[in-house]
């Protein structure tokens, strides 16, 4: 096995039966102590509970339960019939992740709560209260009167003690690619999670859900104009929410809390949440930096579908494997490499997940990118037809296995068939895990596109390297983009879920290189609006610091070739790890700026990555953290005098001094821009 436990300590220390009002309050408090929630049953025998830190409420009272099917009440009319508390405490390291070990440290309190009446039936609730948060979920355990369960509505409340300051995307429940509103809570109609807040004594916090396991998405939806949200799951297409059967356990809802941005990023509460590892040989688990045929298609130039600009052919595969091995790069996907696009927007589409194109010569290109050390990666565009994917993911994932392959992307671009279903509910939930599952029993890592959102799912299986889940760099190719603060939002909130495969790392900022290009399908075909232009918006430097700050473990460099051959910047991005032993946030806001340190996977090298938003800064950053008595290289990547996002974004600098963990640096970043620094050791 690859992780392993240094220290396990449990502890249960009270269990008791209840049988009068003063178990009506139990507090449940973190093991330092900071943050307390104090459940409750309220007049009518609800349970609620109310969360603070340091003694300042946070969370108000909130209520718990559900309504069942034909509207069955299953959350009043209760009494605490048992609880028991207990204390755990385990260092786990991770295959791939932030960093090198792990703590997971939390008390936990179980409270078996009974009907009073009627059918008195069971229902538990778990609170787990760590140094960085909070999780609870719900359990229906095996008993008479209660075998199917249909869930009407989770009746989970998040009742925000002040109108928070929040960070949101609308609770779509198709799609997480959004730019995020800043607003207050009193101005939210909907939102996906991760939601994050900061609150007026600046205390940061940010509500989604671990181990969504066999249950549909919680979105959040403020039915009251102040700052109560409510869950609203994602429906089937009967209304019904989720259906299961005793024993029934639902998602962890969490709530992480910190007195710093940074904090949230630092934290492990999601993953800590989460099963350990199911997967006995990790070693085929590896991070990879990829390219590939990608960007063209995005950019218009060429095509997924065959005809005379097809991408993916074999001769143009060939060249991009020549330049990944040039470049040190060892994966290359090739996005069209299959027969099935030609029909891609028929509602009959189906994709051939077995065969490719005539004019590509998969067996032969493996072979070729093998010679040059480079596995291509095999792409599974579903178009949403979920049957006819299910279908062949067995035989396909066996056939990549055969080919001596070891990792698949897979899309779901358009709407879901069957059509009736949304793709965050709890049928795609299903679909999703079977996707991961599979791929575990074939040993094959999945980079995710428009997936289920990340719940922490990575710890069990950790063959689920990254995913999108998140507006990302296709949208600068062919809308007006993503606003500077855009990418320094998405790392205190959609990178809170899990990895990020956001696509980062376009040289060519204005595309120039489109000048030389005739064809342009998106121009002629009009299939999308008018391209406006390009639309990266942020300097070349903070490019490459989105190399660090946005941690994937599949990592890719999306630009063209021939932005990247001979550029003296593209160092960085090979040398730049995408795994990490550790991770320090060293300044940061949500939405303006964050300045990341991060330490290689045993490697003694540390990399930063600072960005800003729209607006110009400058940072003084203490190099502390490195080892003492070590003097190393940096290489400082950073914007030049006169760079901007907009109007001058290539203009860079290389700089190379000698630091010590007692340097000091001064970081200056202009609008829309980004500072990217290499820590190497130098040998004594
Ligand atoms: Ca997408």
């Amino acid at each position: 096995m690859k992780y392993s436990y240094f220290l396990i300590l449990i502890v249960v220390f009270s269990s008791c039966k209840s049988h009068s009002e003063k178990n009506k309050f139990l507090k449940i408090n973190s093991p330092d102590h900071h943050i307390q929630v104090i459940f409750s049953l309220n007049d009518k025998g609800q349970p609620e509970y109310r969360l603070t830190n340091k003694g300042n409420l946070l969370i108000d009272n909130s209520k718990l339960g559900y309504i069942l099917k034909d509207d069955d009440d299953f959350s009043n009319a209760f009494e605490i019939e048992s609880h028991s508390t207990s204390t755990f405490d385990e260092i786990w390291e991770p295959v791939v992740g932030q960093y090198k070990n792990i703590r997971n440290n939390y008390n936990q309190t179980n409270i078996s709560l009974k009907e009073i009446s009627g059918k008195k039936r069971t229902l538990e609730l778990i609170f787990r209260v760590f140094n960085d948060g909070v999780g609870f979920r719900y359990k229906i355990p095996e008993q008479a009167n209660v075998s199917q369960i249909e869930i009407k509505s989770e009746e989970t409340q998040f009742n925000l003690a002040d109108d928070f300051k929040s960070w949101w995307i609308p609770g779509d429940f198709n799609s997480y690619e959004n730019i995020y509103n800043v607003t207050p809570v009193s101005q939210i109609d909907s939102a996906n999670t991760p939601i994050s807040f900061k609150t007026k004594d600046g205390i940061y916090l940010s509500i989604h859900e671990a181990n969504l396991t066999d249950y549909s998405d919680m979105t959040l939806k403020n039915n009251t104009g102040g700052s109560l949200l409510e869950c609203n799951l994602v429906p089937w297409p009967d209304g019904i929410k989720v259906k299961g059967q005793t024993p029934f356990e639902s998602p962890w809802r969490t709530i992480q809390i910190s007195d710093t941005a940074g904090g949230l990023i630092e934290s492990s509460l999601i993953l800590n949440l989460n099963e350990p590892n199911k997967i006995e040989d990790t070693s085929w688990i590896k991070p990879m930096k990829y390219t590939g045929i990608w960007w063209s298609v995005h950019l218009g130039f060429e095509t997924f579908e065959i005809g005379p600009h097809h991408a993916g052919t074999t001769e143009k595969t060939k060249k991009i494997i020549d330049a990944a091995s040039e470049l040190g790069l060892t994966g290359v996907l090739v996005e069209g490499w299959n027969k099935g696009w030609d029909k891609r927007n028929k509602s009959d589409s189906i994709p051939d997940f077995l065969n490719s194109t005539d004019d590509y010569d998969l067996n032969y290109l493996v072979c070729y990118a093998k010679s040059k050390q480079v596995e291509l990666i095999i792409h599974h565009e579903t178009f949403g037809n979920i049957a006819h994917y299910e279908e062949f993911m067995e035989p396909s994932f066996k056939m990549i296995k055969e080919l001596g392959l070891s990792s698949v992307k897979g899309g779901y671009a358009g709407d879901i068939n069957p059509s009736n279903q949304f793709k965050h509910g709890q049928f795609m939930v299903r679909h999703y895990r079977k996707q991961l599952e599979m791929a575990a029993k074939y040993g094959i890592m999945l980079d995710i596109h428009e997936p289920i959102k990340q719940t922490g799912i990575r710890r069990t299986y950790p063959n689920f390297m990254t995913a999108e889940g998140v507006r990302g760099m296709e949208f600068a190719a062919w809308s007006e983009g993503n606003p500077p603060s855009h990418t320094v939002t998405i790392p205190f909130t959609r990178m809170l879920a899990g990895p990020v495969d956001y696509n980062a790392g376009i040289f060519d900022i204005k595309f120039k290189s489109l000048a030389n290009k005739k064809f342009n399908w998106r121009n002629s075909k009009a299939r999308y609006p008018k391209n406006p232009g390009p639309s990266v918006k942020t300097t070349l430097s903070k490019q490459l610091a989105l190399h660090v700050v946005l941690f994937s473990p599949m990592q890719m460099s999306p630009d063209l070739p021939e932005n990247y051959i001979g550029h003296p910047a593209f160092k960085f991005l090979q040398d730049v790890d995408v795994v990490w032993d550790d991770t320090r946030v060293l300044n940061a806001e949500i939405g303006e700026y964050i300045t990341i340190a991060r330490k290689g996977k045993d490697s003694p090298n540390w990399f930063i990555g600072s960005m800003t938003d729209e607006n110009p800064r400058s940072f003084i950053i203490n190099l502390s953290f490195l080892e003492a008595g070590q003097k190393y290289l940096a290489t400082i990547y950073k914007d030049g005098d006169d760079a901007h996002w907009d109007t001058n974004p290539t203009s860079y600098e290389i700089l190379q001094i000698e630091v010590s963990n007692k340097s000091i640096l001064n970081i200056k970043l202009v609008a829309g821009g980004g500072q990217a620094i290499s820590i190497i050791p130098i040998a004594l």
